[in-house]
């Protein structure tokens, strides 16, 4: 078990703030602050956290609004969310910024990066995505950043996307679901990694081996065994592999998205030992639920990687504890009812994705405090990490300068998952009817409760 230190005092020193220019105080007795849980008296002016105080020094300030949380009450910077599929434009009944952005924000996430395919066009030109911010800009009320695609023909593509923004490539070693985004072949996937080298871009990577996948067996049938035998943890392995090694000789920064093979976890403890420049995610799927619990013919469990056996899911919550995973992002990657096949149940027909922006802080707390994992924990994988990993050095963390993306969490309020009642466009998600702790009660976007996101840029 974790010590929570509660009531200590934070140790920052506010520079001198005139208190009637500041707009905001938040006064917490309990507050993740610094890699701890304390009380105190959160700051703000235009938008930006300028003191951090002890708690009774909040309440002497003169600010515009001042906000007392509750004891049940637990203040947390604003979750960042580097996996997220919007699909507006091409496919926007599948998800658009509007609804991903409201469910974001109930759950917690004030920021997300918005992956590069499942929309049309495909974000792998300077193009696409400034139509991608076009659509975004007016509709999205958290913070929106976004990710480019590396594919097959678009090397020359990738420097300008990168001065343009953008806040890494994507890249997939098998087919990805949709034609527009094809995957890379590993000679491709070395091409690409020495030109974003060339200017320390950073490559995320699908990972799973497309020839360990076509002699697996076929995907068909309802049973969801069936189709955990036709993704097995080999081709997630090959490929984690392949990566690093490209990694290591071209000395591209690489990070792995959306990890589920616990076998990998040695191989990439070892790259990172010897200094290799890989960061590995973890999804919340992979983490909450496990293959000998899921129903025939119950689709909504459909995502690949798989979610795969519960023996390998402690591993994976192990490979947070000790470091090897650095984040947990969500993979949201919905799409409409029909497209999952529950007229027939077959896994092998079914679109591939799970639905979870709006209730991830709540499912991963819930697990992970069920394992003796604290608060600063999920600050840490689902804020600071993410943040850090793409390079958003004022946001994912309370410290003064920073952003004041911040979020009002009751820990130990308790809810049933309705899918009728989520903002998420579509009514299907893994999590229907599942118990799950934590309350996103408020939260704020660069101090206002009522203002949009902003469209983020690579900052470095
Ligand atoms: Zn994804």
């Amino acid at each position: 078990m974790r010590l929570m230190l509660h009531g200590s005092r934070p140790s920052f020193r506010a520079p001198p703030v005139q208190s009637d220019s500041i707009d905001l105080v938040v006064r917490a007795s309990r507050a993740v602050i610094g890699g701890r849980e304390v009380a105190a008296s959160v700051s703000v002016v235009d938008g930006r956290i300028v003191a951090i105080d002890s708690y009774d020094a909040g309440g002497a300030v003169l600010a515009g609004t001042v906000v007392e949380l509750g004891s049940h009450e637990v203040l947390l910077p604003g979750l960042v969310d580097t996996h997220v599929h919007v699909n507006e434009p091409g496919r926007t009944e599948w998800e658009g910024f509007a609804s991903a952005t409201r469910a974001a924000a109930a759950g917690g996430i004030t920021t997300i990066v918005d992956m590069p395919l499942n929309s049309i066009p495909p974000t792998v030109d300077v193009a696409a995505l400034e139509i991608k911010r076009r659509v975004a800009a007016d509709q999205s009320v958290v913070n929106v950043g976004f990710w480019g695609g590396a594919v097959p023909g678009n090397v020359d593509q990738l420097r300008p996307l990168h001065d343009a923004g953008v806040f890494g490539f994507k890249c997939f070693l098998l087919a990805s679901g949709v034609d527009e985004f094809p995957p890379l072949t590993i000679p491709e996937l070395e091409k690409a990694l020495i030109e974003i080298a060339s200017f320390d871009g950073l490559m995320i990577v699908h990972a799973e081996n497309a020839e360990v996948i076509a002699e697996a067996p076929s995907a068909a049938g309802r049973e969801y065994s069936g189709f955990l035998e036709s993704r097995p943890r080999a081709a997630e392995n090959r490929a984690i592999e392949q990566v690093i090694e490209l990694s290591r000789r071209t000395g591209c920064r690489v990070h792995i998205l959306h990890l589920s093979s616990a076998d990998a976890l040695p191989m990439i403890a070892a790259a990172k030992r010897d200094g290799v420049r890989v960061t590995v995610e973890t999804c919340p799927h992979y983490l909450c639920f496990d293959a000998e619990a899921v129903p025939a013919g119950a689709t909504q469990f459909k995502c690949c990687p798989p979610i795969r056996e519960a023996g390998n899911r402690e591993l994976l919550w192990q490979g947070l504890s000790d470091g090897t995973i650095d984040t947990i992002v969500t993979d949201h990657s919905p799409c409409t009812p029909d497209l999952k096949r529950f007229d027939t149940g077959d896994f092998g027909d079914a679109w591939g994705g799970i639905a979870s922006l709006q209730v991830s802080l709540a499912a991963v707390w819930t697990e992970a405090r069920s394992r003796g994992f604290a608060l600063t924990d999920i600050v840490r994988w689902m804020a600071t990490n993410t943040a850090d990993q793409v390079g958003m050095a004022d946001r994912g963390r309370i410290e003064i300068g920073c952003a004041a993306d911040l979020v009002v969490f009751a820990p130990d309020e308790k809810f049933t998952v309705d899918v009728a009642q989520l903002y998420h466009r579509n009514p299907v998600t893994a999590y229907d009817r599942v118990g799950l702790s934590g309350v996103v009660r408020r939260s704020w976007i660069a101090g206002s409760e009522s203002s949009t996101g902003q469209l983020l840029r690579r900052q470095r």
